[in-house]
């Protein structure tokens, strides 16, 4: 038993309508749910019409139908992107409509499926859907991610627990790291943590480094170039319309965008990645110029390799995440197996796209632009671990100027 589980389920949901979505009176809030998550749902629904929503908007999904369509579905359906779809969520976009998703699918859901399968869906999903998170990406409207926990998901994070004691486990996790006590005071909890994080990416954006360089025991050793104009963000950021948002609930990280051909040597990963419903443990990657230029896993290579082969720009990195070695999450001691949670434990990088706002004034730049501005483009976005206890990164500022940046995994300053 989770104690005072009812009051810190309706804590959460407050947090991801108030602190996540900020849901203003009078929008349209669309949520998407898994229907195992169908409390947390219905709560967050409650919240939004608290805020004052004009409607409430709910997609289910489900997990057995969705891996039934993945092993047992004409071939055909992944490489085409019904008109339907496509039309919500323009309507959606329209509206500007905050979005609020919440996660809880089985680590391993699409183990055994077709990667090629995995990869044309994707493609074609990441072309229909497009436009609509693009304008996510670029902020032109609040949303937010939050979790529940699914019994599978709970035996992955706690293998060594029976399943009800793994669920409490992992709701007590889920609940300490995002701040809810039971208090009903989250909400106030995180407009604190959000000013810490504010102070510390306004110390980054002043050093206005050319390039970071990691070193750890691993064997990493890379140097990041940023680029010129990039900003440092963390926390909380701004919709288009000027409302404040926080896209990731918790959120640790601070991060920007890399030059998207100036990252050079070699990164070990310092965390398993739960990629595609499958496992990549143990891997480098090497890059030169930019581009992503061999790749080395113990297991799930394969599964890496597809990803980064899905378009051109998964070849490069698209973010640069700096997170202490000593965040809640990390010092929580486990892999929730869940990148919204363990890409806050640990300092990570992406391949994939970057996100706009990580540029001055990228949000309103067309795509040639953004590229020249360093932003990197993709239909793909994959977060991976990177941040070691004796991890070292030192920034290399415009006048020539070394700065540690991260010393033994924690910030310097
Ligand atoms: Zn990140
Ligand atoms: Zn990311």
């Amino acid at each position: 038993m989770v104690k005072d589980f009812d009051a810190k389920l309706n804590e959460y949901a407050h947090l991801l309508v108030e602190i996540g979505m900020n849901v203003q009176p009078g929008q349209t809030a669309r949520i998407n749910a898994p229907v195992a998550c169908a409390p947390l749902a219905r709560m967050c629904a409650a919240a939004c019409y608290d805020c004052g929503a004009r409607e409430v908007i709910v997609d289910w999904h489900d997990d057995f139908i969705e891996r039934e369509k993945y092993l047992r579905a004409d071939e055909a359906v992944f490489f085409q992107y019904p008109a339907y779809m496509k039309a919500k969520w323009d309507w959606l976009l329209e509206k500007k409509a905050p979005n609020l998703a919440i996660i809880g699918e089985d680590p391993e859901l699409l183990k055994g499926a077709d990667p090629k399968r995995i990869q044309a869906w994707q493609r074609a999903a990441g072309e229909g859907n497009r436009a609509y998170y693009d304008a996510m990406t670029a902020s032109r409207f609040q949303w937010s991610i939050g979790a529940y926990p699914v019994p599978a998901w709970a035996a992955k994070a706690f293998p060594e627990l029976p399943e009800a004691d793994a669920m409490d486990a992992l709701w007590d996790a889920i609940f300490d790291v995002c701040r809810i006590t039971g208090d009903g005071k989250a909400v106030q909890r995180w407009r604190e943590h959000i000013a810490t994080v504010a102070r510390r990416c306004e110390a980054l954006n002043g050093y206005d480094f050319k390039s970071l360089h990691y070193t750890n025991s691993l064997g990493t050793d890379l140097t990041i170039q940023l680029p010129e104009n990039h900003v440092w963000q963390g926390g909380s950021e701004a919709s288009a319309d000027g409302i404040e948002f926080v896209a990731n609930m918790p959120t640790e990280e601070i991060f920007t965008a890399p030059q998207w051909d100036g990252v050079d040597g070699r990164v070990y990963a310092a965390l398993p990645l739960a990629l595609d419903g499958n496992l990549v443990t143990d891997f480098y990657l090497d890059f030169q110029g930019g581009r992503i230029v061999d790749v080395h896993a113990a297991q799930g290579e394969d599964i890496l390799r597809h990803s980064i082969e899905l378009d051109e720009g998964s070849h490069y990195l698209g973010e640069v995440a700096l997170v202490p070695y000593d965040s809640p999450i990390r010092r929580k001691g486990i892999l929730f197996y869940e990148t919204l949670f363990d890409e806050n434990a640990s300092c990570h990088l992406a391949f994939g796209s970057s996100y706009p706002t990580c540029v001055k004034g990228g949000a309103d730049m067309t795509e040639e632009q953004q590229k020249a501005a360093g932003l990197n483009q993709s239909i793909n976005h994959v977060d991976f671990m990177v941040g070691t206890a004796d991890l070292s990164i030192t920034g290399l500022t415009r006048g020539g100027e070394e700065v540690p940046v991260f010393v033994n995994g924690n910030f310097a300053f």
